[in-house]
């Protein structure tokens, strides 16, 4: 067998290489899969894990299920890029983080109400309820497990990408009547585009 060799256009886009993967979207039946357990953090983990980073970042959203992007792993990235200040225009900071295999161990009883927008219900946006402060675990890309107490729009987010893992949307939060308007302007806004 011959080596190939790659053309200066094909090496330099190999060398920056950023991989921006099609997102799912409702009512893509692929959304409905529940997702495995990883069982082994190789490299193809990282590059999905780098892939769905890019792909999170360029939509742009704060988080982002392996499903949306079709793998059905139980891999979530976040980040709520939160201004480093309380600054009026600072600009915001990155914190990617990783959760892979996370769980909820507990939830509160008291809950708060976030207009939830979702990767694969594109411009549409809906007030879901969920428990306000969650104790949650999880893995991060190096293997390491974390336990923590979290809340506000972190809480929020990985309760929304944990529902990802379990077939489920934001809009499924919703009532019929609800979930049918958002999703009758969903096809109107896409038969418009
Ligand atoms: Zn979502």
């Amino acid at each position: 067998m011959r080596r190939g060799r790659l053309d200066k256009a094909v090496r330099s886009a190999y060398v920056r290489r950023m991989a921006i993967r099609p997102i799912l979207e409702a009512p893509d039946p692929r959304l409905r899969t529940i997702s495995t357990r990883v069982e082994a953090i190789d490299d193809d983990l990282q590059t999905l894990i780098d892939d769905m980073f890019d792909t999170m970042y360029d939509a742009p959203g704060i988080g982002l299920a392996a499903i949306q992007v079709g793998v059905p792993k139980r891999v979530l990235v976040i980040d709520l890029q939160e201004p480093e200040s309380d600054e009026e225009g600072a600009p915001p900071v990155k914190n990617p983080m990783v959760f892979i295999n996370p769980e909820i161990l507990k939830g509160s009883d008291d809950l708060s109400v976030y207009n939830e927008g979702c990767l694969s219900v594109p411009d549409q946006f809906a007030e879901v309820e969920r428990p306000s402060v969650i104790r949650a675990s999880w893995m991060d890309r190096e293997g390491r497990i974390h336990e923590e107490q979290l809340d506000g729009l972190l809480a929020t987010c990985l309760q929304h990408e944990m529902d990802h893992l379990e077939g489920i949307l934001f809009i499924d939060h919703l009532s019929r009547l609800k979930r049918d308007m958002l999703m009758k302007k969903l096809n109107k806004a896409r038969r418009a585009a």
